[in-house]
């Protein structure tokens, strides 16, 4: 793990035990994200994150609605996926960044606990699963 994945997974963990982001918070994920931390504050304040988890497993999924006037929606893990072109392109291929916009808001809504929450039966969520 690279050194700005680290300072970023305690600024998380930071945020997860107090709901609540410091301004000095904000300056360190803008440092590590910049552009990108800005486009997900305002998926965020959409509430555009839906947390979709099996009642049973209590196993999880992140549908994060897209920037554009079409308003896709991604699935996407905050840690190591997302299904939009961006990931593929600007993460896998060419290493640039450490996460797309919609991990980032993800995560962000995750920690201060501003998801929208969605129960589905552990067979829904598999084969939502099987579709990525
Ligand atoms: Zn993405």
């Amino acid at each position: 793990m690279s050194a700005s994945s680290l300072v970023a997974e305690a600024v998380w963990k930071d945020i997860e035990s107090t709901r609540a982001v410091t301004d000095d918070q904000l300056s360190i994920l803008h440092f590590l994200f910049g552009k990108n931390f800005e486009r997900a504050t305002r998926i965020v304040d959409q509430r555009g994150i839906k947390r979709i988890s099996g009642e049973l497993s209590g196993r999880f999924v992140f549908q994060v609605v897209g920037e554009s006037r079409r308003k896709e929606e991604y699935f996407c893990f905050a840690e190591n996926y997302c299904a939009c072109y961006s990931f593929f392109y600007d993460i896998v291929n060419r290493g640039e960044q450490l996460c797309c916009k919609h991990q980032l808001a993800a995560r962000l809504a995750s920690s201060l606990g501003a998801c929208v929450e969605v129960k589905v039966s552990d067979e829904q969520l598999a084969l939502l699963l099987s579709k990525l």
